[in-house]
């Protein structure tokens, strides 16, 4: 069906390096690139890292980071994210956290202007949704997991548009997720929202169409065959596999 069939065939794989990419990406272009975080973006910002923390599949150096990171900024009413650089710097020299040399494998666009960080967002963000499940974590539950992730969104996520649509999506959170589970179904139900929306756009990777997820050569039984209707159990137990395997590939070109 598709013409680009072999590129959607590892479609469903997520790479560690896509991670460490996107959190690397996160810090030091969207976060410490802000002059002052305060007030409801520092709360996020504490959230955020404190999801990661639980959440992030990393080791025990990549948690360590974190935490510092974390306890760095925890007590205080205003941060600059000058200062919140310097702490970054010091502690990748000092605990080398990252597991892979964080280039894209997963999230590679055919071109540099397709892809990446905001596809390695994506696939933190289920991650993170996924992992809270799997965990069942006593520190958030799946509501605050969202929001937390809706607080980055909001707050920090370089993109206006993107930020401005997914804050409109946040509002159906409260009457849909009551479970760690409905907020992996809830994320991925957002997600392919935004790739019905997109589906041609001129953002869209030629060599990586934007499709309903997962499509059928992944997932067999995630749509009923008669009627096409997503079966939602299956959709979440695919989601639980895909994003609770993480490979630890390095990309070729380094
Ligand atoms: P992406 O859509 O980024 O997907 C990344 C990976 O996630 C895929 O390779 C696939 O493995 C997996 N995946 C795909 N769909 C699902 C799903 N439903 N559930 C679980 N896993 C899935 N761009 C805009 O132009 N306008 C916007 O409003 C906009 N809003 C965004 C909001 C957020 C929160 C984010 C993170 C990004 C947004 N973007 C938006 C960017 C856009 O959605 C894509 O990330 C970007 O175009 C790159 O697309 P991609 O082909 O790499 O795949």
């Amino acid at each position: 069906i598709f013409k680009n069939e072999k590129v959607l065939l590892e479609y469903n794989i997520v790479y560690l390096s896509d991670l460490e990419a996107t959190l690397k990406y996160s810090l030091d272009h969207e976060i410490t690139s802000r002059s002052i975080i305060s007030g409801e973006a520092l709360e996020s910002l504490i959230g955020y890292l404190e999801l990661l923390s639980e959440c992030f599949p990393t080791n025990i150096r990549g948690k360590k980071f974190i935490n510092l990171l974390l306890d760095s900024i925890r007590d205080k009413k205003t941060v600059s994210g000058e200062n919140l650089g310097e702490y970054v710097n010091k502690y990748e020299f000092l605990i080398s956290p990252y597991v892979t040399k964080h280039k894209w494998i997963g999230c590679q666009g055919s071109n540099a202007m397709f892809r990446q960080y905001p596809c390695g967002l994506w696939t933190l963000f289920h991650t993170l949704t996924v992992q809270a499940s799997m965990k069942n974590l006593d520190t958030f539950n799946g509501i605050q997991v969202l929001e937390t992730i809706a607080g980055y969104v909001k707050h920090f996520f370089g993109c206006t548009d993107c930020s401005e649509h997914f804050m409109g999506m946040v509002t159906t959170i409260k009457n849909n997720v009551s479970s760690f589970d409905d907020a992996v179904l809830w994320l991925w139900s957002a997600h392919n929202q935004v790739n019905q929306r997109l589906a041609g756009d001129v953002t869209e990777d030629p060599m990586f169409p934007k499709v309903l997820f997962p499509i059928k050569r992944h997932c067999e039984t995630c749509r009923n065959n008669v009627t096409n209707e997503w079966n939602k159990s299956e959709v979440l137990a695919f989601l639980k596999k895909m994003y609770s395997t993480v490979s630890n590939k390095q990309a070729s070109n380094v």
